[in-house]
């Protein structure tokens, strides 16, 4: 079985060399764009492409307003901040997610609440979060959602879309809206993934993408705020140094931020957009492979929730157990395939040791035997 997957994935890649988990592919016009920005001298914080890639992620993803920052934890840190969470506040999330979206919590002086994951979306549960709430919440005479012990203010509720799948929208808007939290979505890994037809992050107040390196388009380093019109003005307010606009004086009304995206970075962001649907395809096409390689095994391929299209952005097995897990990392990576296991929970770590959460079954389920496999676009595409 694991040799056959290899020799499946090298068929896949075509190559006999190291096959990383996800590698950026730039065969459009990336060095096109990016070199414009350095002729016109216009490669830092003023230019033309941070507008664009503004406008044409907001048409593609067909959300009233997006705002560029220099990455997707600025970008979440920005969205808690917006929707008003202060210190002491709780923000519930799921363990089974990339630090980044815990650290934009601290951020703000705020502290996450864990509750589990669904086992088919990988993604936090509306069931445990509703269980969670009954058990431990109330709604003060404010309306704010309180813990019942220390009162403690749970402000919103911040899921990740795991691997680019789907939370189940519906069900955690209608919690959401009985328990009086706002949804932020961490759509880091989920730029091109849809629910019921609409694009992720488009659900609650403002949804967050990434552009790091490893996401399935790149500006090097990059982040975007999906929301409307009016916050979406004090997110661009708020991410470029509270200046007021001005001729010449400086004047700055509030503690702003300079977590503006470069134009060079943006230049890059634009010409891997004009390929996303072509990248989209490509995985698509790869997670179905994979789909059938893994059909009647031992292994369980990871696919996109019901009424969902997933981008797929890293594909997946989920394992029997552990000690399957573990054979299939070390024979995969021995054989120069890279292969990840998932992130270690973020109640493992000792920040959050003392961390508020509710039973995490399916998580730690999960935990133990995901495996990620390569997923980058397939090199016949790119022809
Ligand atoms: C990539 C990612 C982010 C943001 O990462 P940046 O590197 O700051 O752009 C946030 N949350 C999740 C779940 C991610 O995968």
């Amino acid at each position: 079985m694991f040799d056959s997957l290899i020799r499946f994935v090298r068929d896949q890649y075509r190559t006999d060399e190291f096959i990383p988990l996800h590698a950026p592919v730039f065969r459009g016009r990336e060095r096109e764009l990016v070199l414009d920005t350095i002729n016109s001298t216009f490669v830092s914080s003023v230019g033309a492409y941070v507008d664009l890639l503004e406008k044409d992620m907001a048409e593609f993803t067909a959300s009233p307003r997006a705002v560029a920052v220099m990455n997707g934890t600025a970008a979440l840190h920005i969205a808690l901040k917006l929707v008003d969470v202060v210190p002491g506040d709780l923000v519930v999330t799921q363990s089974l997610t990339f630090v980044a979206t815990c650290n934009a919590i601290a951020y703000c002086g705020a502290e996450p609440l864990f509750v589990d994951v669904d086992r088919h979306t990988l993604g936090l549960s509306p069931t445990a979060l509703d269980a969670w709430l009954s058990e431990y919440a109330l709604i003060d005479d404010r309306g704010d959602c309180r813990t019942r012990v220390g009162h403690r203010r749970i402000r919103a509720c911040l899921p990740m879309h795991t691997f680019g799948h789907p939370v189940e929208l519906d069900a955690l808007i209608i919690v959401c809206n009985r328990w009086h939290l706002i949804l932020v979505e961490d759509a880091a890994e989920s730029l091109g993934s849809y629910y019921k037809g609409r694009h992720t992050g488009n659900f609650g107040k403002i949804g967050v993408l990434s552009f790091n390196g490893n996401k399935i388009m790149t500006t090097g380093g990059g982040g975007m705020l999906l929301t409307d019109e009016v916050i979406g003005k004090r997110a661009k307010h708020l991410t470029t140094t509270a200046k007021i606009p001005h001729p010449y004086e400086f004047v700055h009304d509030e503690v702003g931020y300079n977590y503006r995206l470069p134009n060079l970075n943006a230049a890059l962001g634009c010409a891997q957009l004009e390929q996303l649907p072509t990248f989209l395809a490509s995985k698509r096409t790869l997670a179905a492979r994979y789909i059938e390689f893994f059909k009647d095994s031992d292994f369980q391929p990871i696919v996109e929730p019901n009424n969902c299209s997933s981008n797929y952005w890293l594909n997946g097995v989920i394992c029997q157990d552990g000690a399957q897990r573990d054979a299939l990392l070390k024979f995969t990576n021995e054989a120069g395939v890279m292969t990840r296991p998932v992130w270690a929970l973020m109640t493992r770590l000792q920040l959050y040791t003392n961390a508020l959460r509710g039973p995490l079954d399916n998580a730690e389920w999960l935990e133990a035997r995901v495996v990620n496999l390569p997923s980058s676009v397939l090199p016949e595409t790119l022809t």
